[in-house]
């Protein structure tokens, strides 16, 4: 298991910046509900280098920062903005939308800019399915085209899929098209019911399950990056004892695969033939909403996560570190033992602990249990 080897409790491993929730797409799954324009309230240029240089002033090391939307490229300044976060040290990546703004020249710019990766979005495998989710015709095309010239400008690249019950059919044929697309990451994000995306329906339990033990078999394909579903490190875990005989951490066995997996898997290996080689599978990293992960919004509130809206105050008030450190709710995210019920007691909360965002999203406590997860832990 990939670890951090700092204290999460002073220091975020990864945050994102919300640079503005303007955007053009009407995206069914989106978190933020985005509109056509931008609010007048959202951080000026100045109040985001001021947050940037406060993100760079830790003095041991500094997180690495996603800046999202909405669309990025929304915003005039954004490459102003991110040459002075690059200048004072940060490592920066973009999500920006596929949109008439999404143009070679803008690249290149953020490039000299100083951005080293970016990311697409990709939910379904045809025209059909990925631009039924977009709201948008043609929005597939587009960003295949938008692929091409990430690849052209050397960007490491990811494509991030929300999955949900709607696209639930089509993953093997999605991982086909992001192979073909170039990416190097896969980046899987388990739908949280909120925003535009309440609704839309969440995996069941059993499918989880299955879907998670499949994305472990795809990562021998290309390298996968899970989201709001950490029980996926429990599983990496089951996976590497299982094949050594042995059982993890003393807990339960893991629940049987079941036919949604042998079938994603047969499908898979029928389009994508057995891999070439065993890859060394990107083992999963144990953060979590708050745990070394935060959401800073467009007005500048900070979030444990996008999806969890637990507002801890503005960074136009206090300083980003401050709020992260002290924040009560940050601080009780991060002490597993005391969420209630099975993710309370089970044997892997450390790297685990549920999704905190879904236990929110549906049961109204973000310390409640994750209800998507089919694990029974032995105290449970
Ligand atoms: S019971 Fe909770 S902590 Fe345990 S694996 Fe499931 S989600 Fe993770």
């Amino acid at each position: 298991m990939r670890t951090v080897h700092h204290d999460l409790n002073e220091r975020p491993f990864l945050l994102v910046w919300e640079v503005t929730r303007a955007c053009q797409l009407v995206c069914k799954h989106c978190r933020a509900d985005a509109q056509f324009t931008p609010d007048p309230l959202q951080l000026t240029t100045e109040e985001g280098k001021a947050l940037l240089d406060d993100l760079a002033g830790y003095p041991d090391g500094r997180p690495m920062v996603i800046i999202s939307g909405g669309d990025a490229f929304e915003r005039d300044d954004l490459a102003e903005l991110i040459r002075h976060g690059t200048e004072a040290g940060l490592p920066i990546s973009l999500s920006p939308s596929v949109t008439p703004k999404f143009t070679d020249e803008r690249l290149a710019e953020l490039s000299d800019a100083g951005v080293k990766a970016m990311s697409l979005s990709l939910d379904g495998a045809t025209a059909t399915t990925h631009d039924a989710f977009r709201g948008i015709d043609g929005s597939f095309a587009e960003s295949l085209r938008a692929a091409d010239l990430i690849r052209k400008h050397g960007f490491r690249f990811q494509v991030n899929t929300t999955i949900c019950a709607d696209n639930l059919e089509e993953l093997p044929q999605i991982v086909r098209t992001v192979r073909q697309m170039g990416a190097h990451l896969w980046y899987v994000l388990f739908l949280v019911p909120m925003g535009r995306g309440s609704h839309l329906s969440p995996l069941t339990p059993e499918q989880e399950e299955d879907v998670l033990n499949w994305l472990h078999d795809v990562s021998d394909w290309i390298p996968v990056k899970v989201t709001e579903a950490p029980n996926y490190r429990r599983i990496v875990l089951q996976r590497d004892a299982e094949a050594d005989g042995e059982i993890a951490r003393g807990g339960n066995p893991a629940p049987p695969r079941g036919e949604l997996y042998d079938r994603l898997l047969a499908e898979t290996r029928e389009l994508l033939g057995e891999p070439e080689r065993v890859r060394v599978r990107r083992p999963p990293i144990g953060v979590n909403s708050g745990r070394g992960f935060a959401f800073i919004d467009h007005v500048g509130h900070v979030h444990p996560s996008g999806f969890l809206p637990h507002d801890a105050g503005s960074v136009r008030d206090r300083s980003f570190r401050d709020i992260y450190r002290e924040d009560p709710m940050f601080r009780a995210l991060r002490d597993p033992s005391g969420y209630s019920g099975k993710c309370g007691v089970c044997e892997f909360n450390d790297v685990c602990g549920g999704s905190r965002a879904r236990a929110f999203a549906m049961t109204g406590d973000p310390l409640a249990s994750d209800p998507t997860c089919a694990y029974q832990p032995r105290g449970a």
